[in-house]
This record gives C-alpha cells, structure tokens and sequence, in this order.
C-alpha cells in the first residue's frame, strides 16, 4: 500500500490550482508584505473586479469599497475598518470568523497565518444556512410573542400577565418602590352575550382592552386573565393614586360600538386593587385583589373597591 503524498507532486501541485480557481469557495494568499499572489475566481469575483492594481491587501479593501464590491462596512468608513483589521491580520496563527458582503451573501472565513507572514484565506458561502437561521429565528420569535398574547385583545394573556406579575413583585421587593394590581371585571357581561351574541360580546372586550390601554402608562401592564377579566399591574404606584387611575379608565370607557349596526353598547367594570406588601406571592395578592373585586361587586359593581391589609 503507498502512503498518501502529503507534499504534492508536480502534477498534483497543477490540478491542485487548477480546480482552487474554478471552486466556489473564495482562495486568496497574500505574501508576508500583503501583496497579494493568489486568488481563484470566487474571490476575484468578490473583491477585484476590473482591478488593474496595486494588488496590496490595503489598495485591494479601498478599491473593494469605492466599487460596492467586497466585505460590507457597517460605518462605510473604510480607513477606520482598516485601522481595525491591519493589526489583528496575522495576531493569530488560525482563525475563523464570519463576514457579510456588500452584495447580501455571508461568507464563512478560514484564516491561516504561515510563520514567515503568508496568509491563507478560505471563505465558503453561508448565505443559505444564515438565511435559514433568520427564517427560524424569526419564526420562534413569532411562535413565543403567540404563546403569550390574548388572540381576540392582543393583550398577554394569562400565563403572560402572571410572569409579569412574578417579575413585578420580585421588582418591587428589591427596589422598595410599590407595585399595585388590579383585577377588573365587565359588569353584567354574560347579559351583552345574550342580548346581542357573542360577537358583540367580544367586540366589548376589544374595546375595553384598547380604552384601558390608552388610559395607562407605558410601564404599567394589562392582560385578560380569562372571560371577562383583566389584570392590570401598576409600578411604583401607591394605593390612592392606583384608585385615581382606575377611576380615570372608568370615566373615559366610553360605550363600544357594534361595526355593523352602530348600536352603542354601554357597559361598566368593577375593579379589586390592593398594593404589595412584603413576602407577598402571585396568589397571596391576586386573593387580596380577588376579595376586593367581589366586594365591589356585592356593592352593586361598577365602582373600584380596596383591600389595604395584608390579610391572607
Ligand atoms: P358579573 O357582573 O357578576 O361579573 O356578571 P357577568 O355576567 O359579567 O359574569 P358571568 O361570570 O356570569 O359571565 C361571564 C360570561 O362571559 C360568561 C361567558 O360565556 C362569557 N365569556 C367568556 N369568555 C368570553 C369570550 O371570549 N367572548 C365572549 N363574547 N364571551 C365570553
Ligand atoms: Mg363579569
Ligand atoms: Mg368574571
């Protein structure tokens, strides 16, 4: 059995250049004084073009740039690129890296430093599997932003709202500077269900979670909970001001009105609000709010009612 010629021979030294400049991979070499000695089609086609020269590696980037051609520059200042680049081309004996061309493709980069100075550079076009990491990423994005929001309201729904929630409190404890929470209800909702279908049912929900939202601070979050119920978490808020708040929302809801047959569909809301107290949990709160809320209710609805003490 013959070994395999690890130091080519000259035939096999010929084939060797002959298909690097006809493969799609982009193979240049520059000497120790960054001239460059080598580059097959690919990488001719990236960075040359029509280039008669000097073929230095810096004349190459300049000429790469002022022609749309070669690696993409994110500030388009390609003397700063290369005060970046000049020092680190041969600070290592091998690198990997990838690079996005002004054209769209990405390339990955295979970089070889010779101990006399020779630097050979083996790029293979990514483009494909970059695009496929976008398609996916974008579509895990899509697919987490619908396991937490509310399909009818566009609100987090409710495993959403009550991480929120966790978040919030955990927030509030370290930083000493409130939180309250209010749980809200349509008053008499099932009644607009019977009376005018579910759809009109629905719109009512829209419109609540659109005229709530309008009504609150950026930092401030409402989510549906489930049917006709709402959880909103007012920060660095103290118990008066989250009443005023809530009272705010109450004046100005005005009636939703139907698309089609513009019927005006009055309605109301009672709330629950109670602020955090120390060592509170998601349920040890959500009970105070809860008993609030009914209060208001057996108090004829459609008014805010406070739970102030830390009872369980
Ligand atoms: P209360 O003032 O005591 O809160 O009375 P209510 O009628 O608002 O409350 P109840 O719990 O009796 O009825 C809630 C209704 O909400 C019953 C259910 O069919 C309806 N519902 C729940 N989810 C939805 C939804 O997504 N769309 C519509 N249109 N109705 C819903
Ligand atoms: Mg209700
Ligand atoms: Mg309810």
């Amino acid at each position: 059995m013959t070994s395999l010629p690890f130091t080519p021979d000259d035939g096999a030294l010929r084939y060797l250049v002959e298909t690097l400049t006809e493969s799609g991979q982009a193979v240049s070499i520059f000497d120790a004084d960054d001239n460059l000695r080598y580059a097959n089609k690919t990488y001719q086609g990236m960075f040359l073009g029509n280039y008669n020269g000097p073929f230095t590696f810096t004349g190459i980037v300049r000429h790469a740039h002022r022609n749309g051609l070669g690696v993409r520059i994110d500030d388009g200042n390609v003397e700063a690129f290369l005060a970046r680049t000049l020092p680190r081309r041969r600070s290592v004996p091998r690198k990997s890296f990838e690079t996005d061309l002004v054209d769209g493709r990405w390339f990955w980069i295979d970089h070889t430093v010779l101990p006399n100075g020779w630097v050979l550079s083996v790029g293979a076009d990514i483009t494909t599997l970059k695009n496929n990491e976008k398609s996916l990423r974008q579509a895990h994005e899509a697919a987490l932003k619908a396991s937490q929001t509310d399909q009818l309201t566009g609100l987090p729904n409710r495993r959403h709202i009550l991480g929120l929630l966790d978040e919030a409190l955990a927030a509030s404890e370290t930083t000493g500077t409130g939180l309250c929470v209010a749980v809200i209800d349509i008053d008499h909702f099932k009644a607009i269900n019977d009376a005018h279908g579910h759809e009109a049912g629905d719109a009512v929900l829209e419109h609540f979670a659109h005229s709530c939202r309008a009504r609150v601070r950026a930092q401030d979050c409402l989510g549906r909970t489930g049917g006709e119920e709402f959880l909103l978490l007012l920060p660095e808020v103290r118990l008066d001001d989250a009443v005023r708040i809530i009272d705010r929302i109450r004046d100005g809801f005005p009636p939703a009105v139907l698309e089609h047959s513009r019927l005006e569909l009055p309605c109301t809301f009672s709330a629950g609000v109670t602020e955090a107290l120390p060592d509170d949990d998601r349920s040890s709160i959500l009970r105070r709010a809860d008993r609030a809320l009914y209060a208001a209710k057996e108090e004829g609805r459609n008014r805010t009612r406070i739970s102030s003490e830390g009872t369980p």
